[in-house]
């Protein structure tokens, strides 16, 4: 049921939702896995410190299979907004008005007209995705970092923020993994105080 006498006084949450292939539930069931991009159950309450850390409620969602639908046989690939809408509906269910859900996955992604895409966001929206699928390194550190950036490049967009100019900040527009190496892992001074009025 919706509330509608929420006000401002209502803290904004952001839902984690792990939205996975098989191989990537079997991960986050404490089974090895021969992916290196399937993430464990470990990694992805680093990625809820790090929303905690940049000031957000966080409610982490039971894990679930991607829809199958969306995969595409071809490309080996599943399709981000079927992915986005699935999601969307989940959120109907389980979030208040001001909810905003972050999806992760281990799946390769892609969107009509890319090859691949690692994330996407609606800016100031409800529904962002981060793709693990492209951050895979023999260094689980530098895995879990990229992951983490990632996530948090998505949240600042979810919040409204756009990218930014300063390299080290995460709201910087990587074009590859190495631009996404060099960045700090967060947010510069600007982009912090947006994102402070933005949780407001
Ligand atoms: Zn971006
Ligand atoms: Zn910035």
């Amino acid at each position: 049921m919706v509330n509608v006498f929420h006000g401002p006084s209502v803290a904004l949450k952001i839902l984690l939702y792990p939205m996975v292939t098989a191989a990537g539930l079997k991960r986050l069931q404490g089974q090895p896995s021969r992916f290196s991009f399937a993430f464990s159950t470990e990694e992805l309450d680093a990625v809820v410190k790090a929303v905690q850390a940049a000031g957000c409620g966080v409610e982490l969602l039971p894990a679930e299979l991607l829809p199958q639908a969306s995969y595409h046989e071809g490309r080996r690939q599943y399709r981000c907004l079927p992915v986005l809408d699935a999601a969307r509906k989940k959120l109907s269910h389980a979030g208040g008005i001001r909810d905003k859900l972050l999806l992760l996955t281990d799946a390769d992604l892609y969107e009509v007209g890319m090859n691949f895409t690692g994330g996407m966001a609606e800016l100031g929206g409800h529904v962002a995705i981060v793709s693990a699928a492209r951050f895979q390194s023999g260094d689980r550190e530098k895995f879990v970092g990229r992951l983490l950036k990632e996530c948090l490049h998505e949240l600042g967009h979810l919040l409204g923020l756009e990218h930014c100019r300063d390299r080290d900040c995460v709201m910087f527009l990587s074009r590859s993994i190495a631009d996404s190496d060099i960045k700090a892992g967060n947010f510069c001074g600007k982009c912090r105080s947006l994102l402070g009025r933005a949780l407001g």
